[in-house]
């Protein structure tokens, strides 16, 4: 039997205790900057956190700094000083934020962000190369770029046992095996296999609570909001994945989501109509945004965002404690392979999710400066649309530039495209069924 006091317990802890641990994990980064500590440089879409967190270097995200500016409405401050220092309007959001950020001396409003030691990224996004030569230049960090094979063809995905899929595992592997010699070398520790495993356990709680907790957004009505608790949720996800802090987190927070599913608890308003979202959220604006959405009832109930910024995690694989850094390879190939489809390949992965979530609309958010993530929606969309008759929207802005959010013009976009879906459905409901 439940009762109020179980509802008023679990329901929001996954909000609350993300937000802590997020002030934590800026608290120690602040600590390090302070004492001139080591730090990694890291990327969303393959952060190699298992490595890291085994040589327990603290993980910096700069992507996650720079939203962080734009959340807190101080993000054109730092675009504008990285502009004045020579970067273009036209590029990506995030490196101009960081760049900002490494010319105030690491001064940030979440606390004070320490110099790199290393950088470690992928090649999900051309910028993340681009972006560590920044670091490079300044700092004079050493990067460790390693290169994930991503999908060739669209449904055509390797499949462990398979030649091909064996040799980029393998190919990975070998990468993975250099970057922990460089760890040793850079941190002179020696690499701990125990360890190792440990933070692999923890990791592996971490991808299997995170599957679980977006499988379990299908429920109707849906139990968060994929657009502005997925972000806090997000943020655990990246920051603490690998810890034990970050594994007791989301199996909370799957116990939590469960609690919900269970009693019918959903989001905070009334659910009208169930949306996907693709692209990045525009945090400039994030609440106003949102609420643009859900003052017509509109729920977002997943997103590619989920997928793509979570490096892949919702795949929920779990690594081979036998067999650790082969398993590292293969998770770690197929994890941002899929991020990387995500953003590539998403039609199929949309068409599912609309399958599974009772989608009523899907809603296009392509942005002025990440390239990655917006080219090609104009042409996802119209295939959506004409292949599978789903209702889209598509709308443009930023997810750091306010200069180029206009919320008027966004609102009266949004307004037509609710009054779109409530016709339709009006229509549905008097039309008479063909037999
Ligand atoms: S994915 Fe987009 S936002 Fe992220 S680094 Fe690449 S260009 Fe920037």
């Amino acid at each position: 039997m439940t009762t109020m006091q179980d509802t008023q317990a679990l329901v929001g802890r996954g909000n609350r205790e993300g937000a802590a641990l997020f002030r934590d994990w800026f608290a120690e980064l602040d600590t390090t900057a302070k004492s001139g500590g080591d730090a990694a440089y890291v990327f969303v879409m393959g952060s190699i956190n298992e490595i890291l967190k085994t040589f327990d270097l603290p993980v910096v995200f700069p992507e996650i700094n720079s939203l962080q500016t734009a959340v807190r409405r101080v993000a054109h401050e730092y675009l504008e000083e990285a502009e004045d220092y020579g970067y273009s309007p036209d590029i990506c959001g995030y490196v101009k934020a960081d760049v900002g950020t490494q010319l105030r001396g690491g001064e940030h409003p979440m606390g004070q962000i320490p110099k790199p030691t290393i950088t470690v990224l992928t090649n999900a996004c051309n910028t993340y190369i681009k972006w560590a030569e920044i670091w490079e230049r300044m700092h004079g960090t050493p990067t460790f770029t390693i290169d994930i094979p991503g999908t060739r063809q669209e449904g055509l995905i390797t499949l462990p046992g398979q030649r091909d899929f064996d040799a980029d595992r393998k190919y990975v592997e070998v990468q993975l095996r250099e970057l922990i010699t460089m760890c040793e070398e850079i941190t002179g520790t020696k690499f701990d296999m125990d360890r190792f495993k440990e933070v692999l356990g923890y990791a592996n709680t971490m991808s299997r609570s995170w599957n679980r907790i977006l499988e379990l957004n299908a429920a109707s009505p849906s139990l968060f909001n994929a657009l502005t608790d997925g972000t806090i949720y997000l943020g655990v996800a990246n920051g603490l994945r690998g810890t034990k802090e970050g594994a007791e987190y989301f199996e909370r927070l799957v116990e939590e989501m469960e609690y919900k599913a269970a009693n019918g608890i959903g989001q905070t308003i009334e659910e009208e109509y169930r949306l996907l979202f693709v692209g990045v959220p525009c945090y400039p604006i994030f609440r106003r945004f949102n609420e643009l959405f859900t003052d017509w009832g509109g729920t977002f109930v997943n997103s590619t965002y989920l997928w793509f910024a979570s490096g892949g995690t919702n795949r929920g694989f779990e690594y081979d404690l036998d067999n650790p850094i082969e398993s590292l390879a293969e998770g770690v190939l197929i994890s941002v392979r899929d991020a990387m489809d995500s953003m590539f390949h998403q039609n199929a992965v949309l068409a599912d999710m609309a399958n599974d979530f009772d989608i009523d609309g899907i809603i296009y958010h392509p942005i002025k400066s990440c390239r990655t993530v917006s080219t090609g929606l104009a042409d996802g969309r119209k295939h959506m649309s004409e292949q599978l008759g789903i209702p889209s929207l598509f709308i443009e802005s930023d997810m750091m530039d306010r200069r180029v959010v206009s919320e008027a013009q966004m609102k009266n976009r949004i307004d037509a495209f609710f009054e779109g879906l409530a016709s339709r459905r009006q229509q549905e409901l008097t039309e008479p069924k063909v037999r």
